[in-house]
């Protein structure tokens, strides 16, 4: 499901006719050997490709940006400047695009050739000049694009632009983005609310609502061979812990879990969703609340949250495709820990954590679950990965969405829970338990959030550029 289409990004070399044909033969040499050194490095999470036709004039630079922007297999444009190249040239073609731009201050040559160089070579070689002449037009032109500066063969700098590429990648497919809402916001809560329409101008993201009996239908309509297939699939995958349960009984339970998978699925399929949402509150017609089967579908790509919390499913969703579906799910503060030295927050949900943070083999656990007044949910039990993360939350003020941005350092729980029958992920936020906490509670920051182990704060704040999105960083 997180599939996307095929994605590559473009690499454009800014230069001048001045200098002649023989060095525009040179330049456009150099930067097909940068664009195939690139592409073998390993680095890059997609491919460059090579535009031959050298950014030597407003007509080329105009017709380049366009196609870039036609083109839906293009994800952005990467600029480098071999020589100076005059930046008027480049007003019209840089306004026309609709693409994410990254400017790769780097140059062909990595040291100075003391020993032979000569006006020639400086005339060819010219990345300091050129990038400056470059710089000002994006900058006055307000293009949000990135900067990248150093390098090209050192890996860092290559980590740099594919980081920059994940984000590239989130930010042009979440105008494909797609929330199902099974229900409506869960009664009374502030922080899920906001406004749609302008979601959809600012972000992309389609949210249409659904009543409860459109997705009964799909559930209901699931075979019970389809059922025990896929549950079978589950005994490959995870632990069985009946529990406390007979283990005819525990299958039941499980099974209802299965159906709601494959129904959900083929719901989301028929509408082109690749997000969703539920309510404990909107279960009518529905043996038990989602939770196996919401874990199973987040495990594919799906994005989720709960409670008809649309903008962190979307936001879910976009997370996921820049990493690429690893490490990165829906979450929830719930408890704190508050001894001196060992401070950190409990994150969980009551049911729904994405399988895609576990640090052991999840196990299916069958229990009551005292909201909801439905049957006893099955779902996936584990404990959360290690690492330094990013939390992301957002919220509607009125006159604007903002995104709060947190550093976290996660880590896995010391001691066993052997009573909690939900996944649990351990953290403590940046810069400090008490200054994180409080910093977040101040700006507004809600408990429902997105955390990824494989992003970065620098690559949120670059897609929140992008979409002129308000947001404070906390780290
Ligand atoms: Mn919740």
């Amino acid at each position: 499901m997180l599939e996307i289409g095929k994605k590559e990004f473009w690499f454009v070399v800014g230069s001048q006719h001045l200098y002649g044909e023989e060095t525009l033969g040179e330049v456009i040499q150099h930067a097909q050997e940068m664009v195939d050194s690139l592409n073998a490095s390993g680095n890059l999470s997609y491919p460059v490709v090579l535009q031959e036709e050298l950014a030597v004039s407003a007509d080329k630079i105009t017709k380049i940006m366009k196609e870039a922007n036609y083109r839906d297999e293009v994800a952005g444009v990467i600029t480098w400047m071999h020589t100076f190249s005059p930046a008027k040239m480049w007003i019209r073609g840089t306004k026309l695009l609709q693409k994410p731009l990254l400017h790769l201050a780097t140059q062909y040559n990595e040291s100075i050739p003391w020993a032979t160089i000569d006006m020639d070579f400086m005339n060819l070689n010219q990345a300091a000049h050129g990038d400056r002449e470059y710089g000002f037009i994006n900058a006055r032109l307000n293009k949000k694009n990135k900067v990248v500066v150093g390098y090209w063969k050192d890996e860092r700098i290559q980590k740099e632009i594919s980081a920059w590429m994940d984000v590239a990648v989130g930010y042009m497919e979440s105008f494909d983005i797609k929330v199902a809402r099974f229900g409506d916001n869960m009664r009374n809560v502030a922080v899920t609310e906001g406004d749609k329409v302008e979601a959809q101008i600012q972000f992309g993201w389609t949210v249409d609502y659904y009543g409860i009996g459109d997705l009964v239908q799909y559930i209901n309509q699931v075979t019970d061979e389809e059922v025990d297939e896929l549950f079978e699939e589950y005994r490959q995958l995870y632990d069985f812990d009946y529990g406390d349960y007979e283990s005819e009984q525990w299958e039941s339970h499980v099974k209802v879990q299965a159906r709601q998978e494959i129904g959900l699925r083929r719901f989301l399929e028929a509408g082109n969703y690749n997000a969703f949402t539920s309510n404990f509150e909107d279960l009518y017609g529905m043996d038990q609340l989602p939770g196996l089967a919401v874990q199973r579908l987040m495990a594919q790509g799906y994005g989720f949250a709960g409670e008809g919390d649309w903008k962190t499913a979307a936001i879910d969703r976009m997370m996921k495709i820049m990493a690429k579906n690893q490490n990165t799910g829906f979450m929830e503060d719930y408890t704190y820990e508050m001894a001196a030295g060992k401070e950190a927050i409990l994150q969980s949900h009551m049911l729904e954590v994405d399988p895609s943070l576990a640090a052991n083999k999840p196990k299916i656990l069958v229990s009551p679950l005292s909201i909801g007044d439905k049957a006893d949910p099955a779902r996936l039990v584990f404990d959360g990965k290690s690492g330094t993360g990013v939390v992301v939350s957002m919220a509607d003020f009125g006159t604007n969405y903002k995104l709060l941005i947190n550093e976290v350092d996660a880590f896995e729980p010391q001691e066993a829970a052997p009573k909690l029958p939900v996944a649990r992920v351990m953290w403590t936020p940046k810069p400090s338990f008490h200054e994180g906490i409080k910093t977040w509670i101040e700006t507004g920051g809600g408990h429902h959030t997105v955390l990824s182990l494989n992003l970065t704060v620098d690559q949120i704040e670059t897609w929140a550029n992008l979409v002129n999105l308000e947001y404070v960083t906390i780290k």
